[in-house]
């Protein structure tokens, strides 16, 4: 049975680990290396690959360290190569997802990556750079795991997870209110409305999305100060009736 840990989560760093009959898979590496150590109980070594989302600090700051001391092979769009500089193109543990082509809407089509024991099926989603993606993850037992973080909304329907871990930066009101007095500069609100999903897209998105089998739902990636961790938990329990779990900026 597949298991998520978030022991990281939100604009201060994310670091998150998939465990399915002894293999392990880490998503993102935006805390500091020694962190990682420390999170994984000084098992960095036998993790399977770390999937990266995008280059932002707080998803891909320790991409050299894991590279080079952990020789964790990492997983990331070229786009996402391409804007980290510190690691040399070349470098074998940096692995590129490869993308077929594109669909009727120019979005690129990637193909499915084995990562040791675990089937990633990579897709781009919208944020402020582009090739961000977000990742299917088929474990050895057959379970299925949603990841998306960083994302305007959902362009796809998801069904057959058994495990969402989704993004729920904010709620439109809490931000909006903290424009009005002044707190949230309006420009920077704006960017964060168009580039990180909100409490209110993200209950679209479950409405659309099968959730049958799914067991738990985690939300990822909550802002400081326009989010309502009591209130998120509340609205996506009552909507979905699964269990849901709030990510904690650390929880190691
Ligand atoms: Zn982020
Ligand atoms: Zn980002």
């Amino acid at each position: 049975m597949m298991t998520f840990t978030a022991h990281a989560s939100g604009s201060g760093g994310n670091f998150y680990v998939v465990e399915d009959q002894g293999s392990t898979l880490a998503i993102e590496c935006g805390i500091p290396f020694s962190q990682i150590k420390r999170a994984t109980k000084f098992k960095v070594a036998y993790l399977d690959g770390c999937l990266i989302s995008h280059a932002h600090g707080d998803h891909a700051c320790a991409v050299k360290d894991m590279i080079k001391h952990g020789c964790v092979h990492c997983y990331a769009s070229h786009e996402t190569w391409a804007a980290i500089p510190s690691v040399p193109l070349g470098e074998i543990a940096a692995k590129r997802l490869q993308a077929d082509g594109f669909d009727e809407k120019g979005t690129k089509i990637y193909r499915r990556a084995t990562v040791g024991d675990f089937r990633v099926l990579p897709f781009e989603v919208p944020h402020d750079v582009p090739g961000c993606l977000g990742f299917l993850v088929k474990g050895p037992s057959g379970d299925t795991l949603l990841y998306i973080s960083d994302l305007c909304y959902s362009p796809y329907r998801f069904a057959d997870c058994q495990i969402l871990a989704v993004e729920c930066n904010h709620s439109t009101e809490i931000l909006r209110r903290n424009m009005d007095k002044g707190i949230v500069d309006p420009d920077r609100g704006l960017r964060i409305a168009k580039s990180h999903m909100s409490l209110e897209r993200l209950l679209d998105m479950l409405a659309a999305t099968d959730l049958s089998g799914v067991r738990a739902i985690h939300l990822l990636h909550l802002s400081d100060c326009n989010s309502n961790e009591a209130e998120f938990k509340d609205k996506v329990t009552r909507a979905t009736g699964r269990p849901v779990y709030v990510a904690q900026s650390r929880s190691f």
